[in-house]
């Protein structure tokens, strides 16, 4: 059986990012940049007002003396003439600075009376005036490659009237729920049956994770049910089923890909739970088996196929995030299985702290609520005692 370090490095040498596209930066939200994004403009677009008051021309230099106001730029709306000396314009923020002008005047530092402008202090010279390219210039490189959008970088390439962008595909990753005992939410279980919660909670990790999940359906325990669904789910760019990969008479998983071009990877590795996981390339496509214990499904979905799909986005960063903590209480632990338990890890005062439920059976899906994290706890180790320090995978 190999570790959880030589399972993920081997899912890493297997998995790699496909071509990247061309779309609308409005449909990227959550994609990885392939190629570098250039503005197609100065921004700021011209010299404009960083606040709403008056546009003069050089600072004057009484504070006392009386400007004569001669018209207003308001954002959207320039003034078109020019602004001389003894002069002002009313301006709002974000207006353009006409001529003449290269300087603002804060509302607050000002009084109007009868067309006449009294300043109350004297303005320093250029104050208030955001410049023409003070932000970015035309044709300067604003996302890098390998950088993920969000919403700021949208907003950023929106204002450089960006309109589309090079990325890597959202991956869309087909979900196999198999047993005989599953029915979907909203029938009632009969007798032996339990609700496909599996499929939920992958569905919604897949969409955090910024993929698209398509869900193939329920599979009986038998090959040639497994081998229809199969057909189906090689649509997708990634394939997980859950449930059937152990060593039981029902586990028809390993059978059904017996049928097909499959190549294994690996089988089975020292981790607790999820101890019987599979991965290996189904028709040119990663195909992750993972076992159908709600806890365990959920932590091979992180432990192994999360770094993929990261890998497949087009990520650079696959690996989880680590960070040490304080244990907060004792618990037992695996032995001679890796174990992953899950936790609950939260800033206090100077450092992490990390509490773990007690309830880790691997059949559950309660540990699973409030859990932002997971402790590793090494190969060998039967017992962590509260105030121990521990490595924690941030989810
Ligand atoms: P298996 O991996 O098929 O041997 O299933 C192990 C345990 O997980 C059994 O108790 C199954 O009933 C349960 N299980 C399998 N698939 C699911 C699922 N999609 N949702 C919830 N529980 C499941
Ligand atoms: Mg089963």
């Amino acid at each position: 059986m190999i570790r959880y370090d030589e399972a993920l490095h081997q899912i890493l040498e297997t998995v790699f990012s496909p071509q990247p596209i061309e779309m609308p930066l409005l449909e990227a939200a959550g994609l990885v940049m392939a190629a570098p994004a250039v503005a197609r403009w100065d921004m700021p677009r011209c010299d404009n007002s960083a606040m709403d008051g008056f546009a003069v021309a050089g600072a004057p230099d009484k504070p006392d003396g009386q400007l004569i106001i001669v018209g207003a730029s308001y954002a959207g709306h320039p003034f078109h003439g020019e602004v001389k000396s003894g002069q002002a314009i009313r301006i709002t923020t974000g207006a353009a600075l006409p001529k003449g002008a290269d300087t603002v005047v804060p509302i607050e530092d000002a009084e109007e009376k009868d067309a006449l402008l009294y300043l109350s202090t004297k303005p320093k010279a250029g104050q208030h005036v955001r410049y023409r390219g003070e932000e970015y210039l035309d044709h300067e490189v604003l996302i890098e490659p390998g950088t993920t959008l969000r919403a700021g970088e949208i907003a950023l390439l929106a204002s450089a009237g960006v309109e589309r962008v090079q990325v890597f595909p959202r991956p869309r990753v087909a979900v196999i729920s198999t047993g005989d005992e599953l029915v979907e939410l909203g029938r009632e279980p009969g007798p032996g049956q339990i609700i496909n919660s599996n499929l939920h909670l992958l569905r919604i990790r897949l969409q955090e994770s910024g993929c698209t999940p398509l869900c193939i359906g329920i599979g009986a325990d038998d090959p040639g049910t497994l081998d229809q669904l199969m057909d189906k789910a090689l649509g997708a760019d990634v394939i997980i089923s859950t449930g059937g990969v152990s060593v039981g008479e029902k586990d028809h998983v390993h059978s059904a890909l017996e049928r097909r071009n499959f190549t294994k990877i690996f089988w089975k590795v020292a981790i607790k739970p999820g101890k019987p996981v599979l991965f290996g390339m189904l028709e040119g496509k990663p195909y992750f088996g993972l076992p159908g214990n709600p806890a365990a499904t959920a932590a091979t979905f992180e432990l192994f196929v999360k770094p993929a799909l990261k890998r497949l986005a087009g990520e650079t960063d696959v690996l989880p995030e680590k960070r040490r903590a304080v244990l907060t209480n004792e618990i037992a632990v695996g032995g001679k299985r890796q174990a992953f338990l899950w936790c609950r890890l939260e800033w206090h005062e100077s450092g992490y702290r990390v509490s773990v439920s007690p309830q880790q059976g691997s059949g559950q899906n309660r540990c699973l609520t409030g859990a932002n994290a997971m402790l590793a706890a090494p190969i060998g180790v039967e017992r962590l005692e509260a105030g121990e320090e521990v490595e924690v995978l941030l989810l």
